[in-house]
């Protein structure tokens, strides 16, 4: 009797030590409530190993064992989150040559610097929508600790009908051509769709991405036509949604994104061509517009440098690119709900933070624009118990500025401090 209560204080006794040595407190100067846009001076996060236990007025004294981080001249804020990246490739002059000569591990390796420069810019979760497969394997490095990088969740390769924007053998020469079918993510017919949905699963995906128009990047000429039926559509989101699955849709043209918003699919990527009947759609089904404003501006800055894209793509990044600014003041303004994505990889890899001054000039308030890159996409990603705020229980994915984001937005773009799941990154 006595021996096992002298274990059990000994046991309780080393459970508390352990458990206050791994409490790290930070002092923070300047909280944001990203729910009420509060500032809240002089506050202490208190984190036990990756979650955060305990939000305090004040700054908290350290016990012996505790690990004090000073933020006391930053605002800090949750973890940012974008809905939309490509971590597998980035634009550059040229490049569209390089799925040609690029094997995996060429892929991989690259993929592993674009996470990290991802992660230091203060985006601790991202979506992934769309690479060759390789994003499955990195997602998978960064959650075992191999590759520093955001928490990725990620739809493997995307899903295109044959011709359309994904068909991974786009522009090849005849032989080389093919056909690719669902395996590849090339499906015509309901059948073909249910099984690209199936191998997806098979294959590690956390959500679907289809190309429901036409796209600009893609060396075919058609940059905003539908290119899915509304049966196909349809046939993706009920098949995804045996596996717990939701549906992104890349839609430029207005056909093809109803077709999309009619079948079912959770959001729409870009949305550049929406019509006045879609925006009414958006708002009918509670779809989620991802704006990827400085994905637009970037093409079509690029399509001005001579040789930058494939002649093929040139006029519609000229086209399409320039709209997609309009298209955000349109439908904010008309109210349909907006999550925050970027297309980085469109554009360099690490400039995330440059869509929130776009959202701005589009109509939107600082604390709006935070607010879809944090508890919007929290929902969307159906994550809310653990990232978007800092509250009790939260994962501890915390960054921090020098001024004021809801004051000086720009301030996103120079982050401080990374922390993401209770290991730092960066810091001042
Ligand atoms: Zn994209």
């Amino acid at each position: 009797m006595k021996k096992t209560f002298l274990f059990v204080t000994a046991l309780l006794g080393t459970l508390c030590l352990t458990a206050h040595a791994q409490r790290t407190l930070i002092h923070c100067g300047n909280l944001l409530n990203v729910k009420t846009g509060e500032v809240q001076r002089q506050m202490t996060l208190v984190l036990d190993k990756n979650k955060i236990a305990a939000v305090e007025q004040g700054y908290s004294r350290a016990a012996t064992g505790d690990k004090v981080i000073d933020l006391k001249n930053k605002y800090v804020l949750p973890g940012l989150i974008d809905m939309h990246v490509h971590l597998e490739s980035e634009t550059r002059r040229g490049g569209s040559y390089d799925r040609y000569v690029q094997n995996p591990p060429d892929v991989a390796f690259q993929a592993a610097k674009y996470a990290k420069i991802t992660l230091l810019a203060g985006f601790t979760t991202v979506r992934d929508l769309g690479g060759s497969g390789v994003n499955v394997a990195l997602r998978n490095a960064v959650n075992k600790g191999l590759v520093e990088g955001p928490r990725i969740v990620t739809s493997g390769k995307s899903i295109a009908s044959t011709g359309g924007h994904a068909d991974p053998t786009n522009g090849y020469r005849k032989d080389l051509m093919g056909d690719p079918g669902p395996n590849e993510g090339v499906v015509n017919g309901v059948e073909d769709a249910r099984k690209a949905v199936r191998q997806r699963y098979k294959d590690g995906a956390d959500l679907i991405k289809i190309t429901a128009t036409g796209g600009v990047l893609s060396n075919a000429k058609d940059g905003q036509g539908p290119q899915f039926t509304e049966e196909e559509i349809r046939t993706i989101v009920e098949t995804a949604r045996d596996y717990g699955y939701l549906v992104a849709a890349h839609a430029h043209g207005a056909e093809g994104m109803k077709r999309a918003i009619r079948g079912g699919v959770q959001t729409i990527e870009h949305g550049t061509l929406m019509d006045d009947e879609a925006i009414e759609l958006f708002k009918k089904h509670g779809t989620y517009y991802v704006p990827t404003i400085i994905a637009g501006r970037t093409a079509a800055d690029s399509a001005r440098i001579m040789g930058y894209y494939p002649p093929l793509v040139t006029p519609k990044a000229l086209a399409i690119g320039p709209k997609s600014q309009a298209t955000f003041a349109k439908a904010y303004k008309a109210g349909v709900k907006i999550a925050f994505g970027t297309d980085a990889g469109v554009y360099p890899h690490g400039y995330n933070a440059k869509e929130f001054e776009y959202m701005m000039e589009g109509g939107m308030s600082a604390l709006e624009a935070i607010q879809a890159a944090t508890l919007t996409n929290a929902m969307l990603l159906d994550m809310s118990d653990s990232i978007g705020t800092l509250e009790v229980g939260k994962l501890a994915d915390i960054i921090a500025v020098d001024t004021n984001p809801l004051q000086d937005i720009k301030t996103l773009q120079k982050v401080s401090f990374v922390m993401k799941d209770g290991t730092v990154y960066k810091q001042p």
